[in-house]
């Protein structure tokens, strides 16, 4: 446990904080911490979750009771000092007679010189119960810094006579960041059980630990992806931006020492069905992390203050698993009409600003893929420069992409054979979207599963081709309105180098 942080918890016993509530969800790092604040303390007693009284070192149980009944036994005027451990009890911090007993013994402490109780709430949610919470400090573990987390390598490596490169500590200092002390120990022993030693592709045990945060806090959600770069047709020019980038994502202890800035993020504005979301998806896979998306329809709560916190809650955590890829869809519909005459809520204004603040003076290594259908209703502040490091147009494929595309999706069916010559298939599929063409080859190789030969050649893909719809004809309005919407931006354009 690092030294400061006990220094900090003790000044807080002496200066007879009666409750300090401990937010963690690490209660073997939270115990050491206690245990080390308490070393002259006679008693340090705990009760758990489950409804135990139980002992802080053996976690034994001593008996079963209420949560009320347990504080009953610290609540008498009798001279007592003690330290009183409750953990994750937050669902019960609104019960009256809990929160009644709380304050009684914390007003003793305050106020009887004889008695010295100090209730530690260690829980993995903050819940302050406002008949209390001005007798409540808060205190936050800091997670272990760059130069911390280098320490704490450096010393199990010792420890058990590893040898260790620059490069690869290096390495595992950035992909340990975010992760507590504890934490990291633990990935060592099993990296160090795995194999006898400890290297860079331990990364892959780093990433499993943080996947489980973020299932935990429960905002943010982890996709499992199987796309990568070749899966994505044409998009040429954003597919080499993206490639070079990893180089400098994936190597970024070199990175850094080098003097690079850490990439912030992207926003690719574009026709529907074209290739964004597939491209988010495959930045991941080529920056070997894991894809986080933000829903932020799902931030917005009931009470004051409910969405910032929770935008804050999914910053924290995507910064706790960083390095990671945190992919924002349909960013329109989020912030549309933000700052405008009309729509937009206060609330929105409010996380906009909350999130444009983060975005410009991001210091983690989470890289921003933000993707969006139509950028004329977001306000225009996404789009200065020092927000994403780029904004890309992805437009309706050309004949060459097309051609890519028709090859992806009929190789991934097995059906790219001497019976298809792609090139046939490109003079009437002008104003076909990815997805569309993905459509016709799926319904191609479905009509042909049924029928007597089971092939699929050229012929069929071209009749299937007359009779089904292009986006450009479902949606021609909009499709045109877009593009006269895109004209006016200065965008790099995703598909080719122009
Ligand atoms: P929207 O704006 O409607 O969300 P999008 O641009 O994000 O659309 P995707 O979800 O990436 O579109 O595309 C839908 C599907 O179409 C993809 O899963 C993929 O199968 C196919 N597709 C689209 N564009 C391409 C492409 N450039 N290469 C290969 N497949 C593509």
């Amino acid at each position: 446990m690092i030294q400061a942080d006990s220094q900090k918890l003790a000044s807080y016993v002496d200066a007879l904080r009666p409750i300090i509530y401990i937010n963690h969800f690490d209660f073997h790092a939270v115990d050491e911490l206690i245990a080390s604040v308490g070393k002259d303390m006679d008693r340090i007693e705990e009760y758990n979750e489950a409804g135990h009284y139980v002992d802080f070192k053996t976690k034994v149980s001593k008996t079963e009771l209420t949560l009320a009944a347990f504080l009953a036994t610290f609540d008498d005027i009798e001279p007592k000092k003690a330290f009183v451990v409750l953990k994750d009890v937050h669902g019960q911090l609104q019960n009256a007679e809990v929160v009644a007993r709380l304050k009684s013994i914390a007003q003793k402490t305050m106020f009887n010189d004889q008695f010295y109780v100090t209730i530690f709430l260690v829980c993995s949610e903050l819940v302050l119960p406002p008949e209390i919470e001005k007798m409540i400090t808060v205190f936050d573990i800091p997670l272990p810094t760059q130069s911390e987390i280098e320490e704490i390598i450096k010393d199990y490596a010792d420890g058990f006579q590893i040898s260790l490169d620059d490069d690869t500590l290096n390495e595992l200092v950035v992909s340990f960041k975010g992760l507590s002390d504890f934490e990291i120990r633990q990935i060592l022993n099993l990296a160090y059980q795995k194999s006898g030693m400890i290297t860079r592709d331990d990364k892959e045990l780093i990433l499993k630990e943080k996947e489980q945060i973020i299932k935990k806090s429960g905002i943010l959600e982890i996709l499992s992806f199987n796309s990568n770069m070749n899966d994505v047709g044409g998009l040429y020019n954003l597919k080499k931006y993206l490639r070079d980038k990893a180089q400098i994502f994936n190597n970024l202890g070199e990175a850094r020492k080098f003097g690079i800035d850490l990439p912030k993020g992207i926003l690719i504005v574009g026709m529907p069905g074209c290739g964004k979301s597939l491209t988010a998806k495959a930045t991941a896979s080529e920056f070997k992390a894991p894809l986080l998306r933000l829903d932020i329809g799902k931030l917005m709560g009931k009470y004051v203050g409910e969405s910032e916190n929770n935008l804050r809650k999914a910053i924290k955590t995507a910064e706790a698993v960083a390095p990671c890829v945190l992919w924002i869809d349909e960013l329109e519909k989020a912030f549309a009409g933000v700052g405008g005459t009309g729509g937009g809520s206060d609330i929105t204004t409010r996380l906009f600003g909350q999130f444009l603040t983060w975005l410009q003076e991001k210091e983690s290594s989470v890289y921003v893929v933000a993707t969006s259908n139509d950028i004329s209703i977001l306000p225009p502040e996404f789009l200065r420069k020092g927000r994403f490091d780029e904004l890309f147009l992805v437009e309706l494929p050309d004949p060459e992409e097309r051609r890519k595309i028709f090859e992806i999706h009929l190789e991934k069916r097995g059906k790219l054979t001497n019976e298809v010559d792609v090139i046939q298939l490109l003079k009437d599929t002008d104003g076909y979207s990815g997805a569309d063409i993905e459509a016709v080859v799926k319904e191609t190789v479905e009509a042909a599963f049924i029928s007597a030969d089971r092939t699929v050649t050229t012929e069929k893909l071209l009749k299937t081709i007359k009779v089904a719809k292009s986006i450009s004809e479902t949606l021609k309005e909009k499709i045109d309105d877009l593009k006269k919407k895109y004209e006016k931006y200065d965008f790099k354009n995703a598909n080719t180098a122009k």
